[in-house]
């Protein structure tokens, strides 16, 4: 009798699980944000839905562009939908990351690096696009010399409360960015009292640098650098919306979004500046 119930208590305990296993699996189904609202792959250009070697590679980028982990700066990183703009300007296509012409366009790229060409953006071709976009900064860190930098007015600035000495830029920096302010504001009509673009951080002596880093001690190898390319005064800090520089992925996913962020990703190269790819509001002048 006693074994007969704890038969009928397995089964029953048994049933649950396998309805609960069932339910997870339909509901994270449903959970994989955009990848679920949007078709998983669309079909772009021609019209016709033309069947595509690329469509299963695009139901994996669908899939890897929220969940694939990887590792950056010895913290562990989810998905790669943050970098779209960025792996767009790369590959030199505007197809959305989750169509087979995007897929077709990573093929392509991935022949170009020599890497399997299957158009699935992997942890392999991230890597490969991280690498590339690191080696386009800033090469030359040594320290701006004083005669090297100008003093910006407080009104370049995010704070315009900050300090004189907070505010030095390396000198033909400081012009190519006035430069590309000015047409990003004419492009994006920017008022002249918007934050957008305005300096939220540039020169920073190594004392500076040292203090930030004694302030926030756990902002890892990919944030407050010891060696930090600030130190040159070609590196501006600038606001491209949300919480000015803060790493949290929601933050970031605020940042990318702004039409300030896109201008830059666009433009900024035309005048020397160059992103680093997971600070949104950090750029290099590397001319
Ligand atoms: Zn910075």
């Amino acid at each position: 009798m006693k074994i007969k119930f704890h038969v009928v208590v397995t089964l029953c305990l048994l049933a649950v699980a396998v309805a609960v296993v069932a339910f997870a699996a339909r509901s994270s189904r449903g959970q994989s944000s955009r990848a679920s609202v949007k078709p998983a792959v669309r079909v772009t250009g021609s019209g016709a839905a033309k069947p595509s070697a690329f469509t299963a590679a695009a139901g994996q980028n669908a899939v890897l562009r929220n969940e694939l982990n990887w590792t950056f700066g010895g913290k562990q990183q989810r998905g790669w939908y943050l970098y779209d703009l960025l792996i767009g300007k790369t590959l030199d296509t505007n197809d959305d990351a989750l169509t087979a012409d995007f897929a077709e366009e990573v093929a392509a790229w991935q022949k170009k690096r020599g890497l399997r060409a299957d158009g699935v953006l992997d942890e392999d071709a991230l890597m490969a696009l991280v690498s590339q976009w690191q080696s386009a900064r800033l090469k030359n860190r040594a320290p701006a010399q004083p005669d090297q930098l100008v003093t910006a007015p407080p009104s370049d600035f995010y704070d315009p409360g900050r300090s004189a000495e907070l505010r030095q830029v390396e000198r033909n920096a400081y012009s190519a960015y006035k430069e590309m302010l000015a047409a990003a504001a004419a492009d994006l009509k920017l008022a002249p009292s918007s934050k957008y673009l305005k300096i939220v951080s540039s020169y920073r002596s190594r004392d500076y640098q040292d203090q930030l880093r004694a302030k926030s001690p756990n902002s890892g190898r990919a944030g407050l650098a010891v060696n930090s390319p600030h130190f040159t005064g070609r590196a501006l800090d600038i606001y491209v919306g949300g919480s000015p520089v803060d790493t949290k992925d929601s933050n970031r996913a605020i940042q990318v979004n702004t039409p300030a962020y896109k201008w830059l990703v666009r433009n900024a190269e035309r005048f020397g500046f160059r992103p680093y790819f997971y600070e949104p509001w950090h750029w290099e002048y590397v001319k």
